[in-house]
């Protein structure tokens, strides 16, 4: 029977994902991407039934249109599949101070996560617009709104993590602190690794590392997440496909300064222009950079790098694991599937034990879950992410609390 499905909505700033999913045992009955909003064309593909459809959107396309066509072309058709919506569930990058975990949404919701766009402005507002789109088509169901916030899991951080050490009037009166971001991927990834080890979350003690064109690392500490490597916003931290990560800050005065690139540019040049593409020169995608390791020096240099930092971030996260860390864990598009980024990490890392198995890092790819440590040694996780799945169960958590 089709019950209690969640509608889970990932508006982000060039694409826009939904599924329809059943929280209690995680099945997709449909899944796609309208991806390349705002160029000139845009691509809607998704599955249902196990079948694969395609559509081209000829106009630039705006994320209103986008969520315009999902509603009305794809998910109204499927009459059953609809009516069985009870809740949705929207992702939103930053919930700032004020918003700590998953909340029903209403106005006052709206206006928090709207402030916290300083912190975001690259996510934030769409996911409001998201939001609002999505208000105004599923009048019926604008009271089982759930906006699930990537900084919430993080929330758990010491203030020893999360305080930056600048004058602490800058955060007790305009809030800045480090909130990270991923938060929904860690989640799922403690819950994931918790079921595989036959352990309780509450006694687990991991360290996360989500990589993706976005990269961030968790140090989770009995369940709770102790610290992150992402920031007020999530340009801190590791190399990423475009984003510098952790630098000096007075690079960003010297560039000023002594080579008159306006503030705005800077940012843009860290933001857009650094990482795996600011050290290759050619490409953000890990693929580009890999193929070319053994041969092309710049492809080398980008890689390494981006391994030596995350190896240091690893190190540096088992400090906070008290007795024992159970594993570590790779997802996201890179960690899930580059067999050398793990295996140049890792190799890193002998000291605290942690051995790769060659032949198993090579085996465990392309959506696949598993072991690639040398048995006997720390444990090494591969775990696709499936952050849909927690926004699901926190969405109906939330919607069935206020029905009883
Ligand atoms: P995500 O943001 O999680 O979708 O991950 C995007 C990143 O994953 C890009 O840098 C891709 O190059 C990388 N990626 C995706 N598939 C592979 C693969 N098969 N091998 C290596 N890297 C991959």
């Amino acid at each position: 029977m089709l019950n209690q499905l969640v509608l889970v909505l990932n508006c982000g700033s060039s694409s826009l994902k939904f599924s329809i999913i059943n929280p209690n045992n995680g099945k997709k009955f449909l899944f796609g991407i309208v991806d390349s909003l705002l160029l000139p064309k845009s691509r809607v593909i998704w599955t249902n039934n196990s079948i694969q459809h395609k559509h081209f959107l000829n106009e630039k396309t705006s994320h209103i249109m986008a969520l315009n066509f999902v509603f009305k072309k794809i998910l109204k058709k499927e009459v059953k599949l609809f009516q069985s919506i009870v809740a949705i569930g929207h992702r939103v990058v930053h919930g700032g101070e004020k918003l700590k975990k998953s909340v029903l949404i209403d106005t006052k919701v709206i206006n928090h996560i709207e402030e916290a766009s300083c912190f975001a402005p690259l996510h934030n507002p769409i996911n409001i617009c998201g939001i609002k789109t999505t208000l105004n088509l599923l009048p019926n169901l604008s009271e089982k709104n759930v906006a699930v916030f990537d900084t919430a899991f993080h929330q758990t951080m010491p203030e020893t993590s999360y305080l930056y050490a600048i004058p602490y009037f800058y955060y007790s009166n305009y809030n800045i602190r480090r909130y990270g971001a991923h938060g929904i991927s860690h989640q799922y990834i403690t819950y994931q690794t918790a079921k595989i080890l036959n352990k309780s979350s509450v006694s687990l003690n991991i360290i996360s590392c989500h990589l993706g064109n976005g990269a961030s690392v968790a140090a989770i500490c009995r369940g709770l997440c102790v610290d992150t490597s992402m920031g007020l916003t999530p340009l801190e931290g590791l190399v990423m496909g475009t984003r510098s990560g952790d630098i000096d800050p007075a690079i960003i005065f010297f560039m000023n300064n002594k080579l008159g690139i306006s503030i705005q540019e800077i940012y843009k040049i860290l933001t857009l222009d650094s990482g795996l593409l600011g050290l290759n020169g050619k490409s953000s995608d890990l693929r580009y950079a890999e193929n070319k390791y053994y041969f092309d020096k710049n492809s080398k240099r980008s890689i390494d790098v981006f391994c030596h930092r995350l190896a240091k971030y690893i190190a540096g996260y088992t400090a906070l694991m008290e007795d024992r860390l159970d594993a570590v864990v790779f997802t996201g598009g890179i960690g899930e599937n580059s067999v050398l980024v793990r295996e140049l990490t890792l190799s890193r890392l002998s000291l605290l034990g942690i051995k790769v198995d060659v032949k198993r890092n090579l085996q465990v790819r392309s959506g696949l879950c598993g072991f690639i440590n040398i048995e006997g040694t720390t444990p090494v996780l591969v775990i696709p992410s499936n952050e849909d799945l927690i926004i699901a169960q926190e969405t109906i958590s939330l919607i069935n609390k206020i029905n009883e």
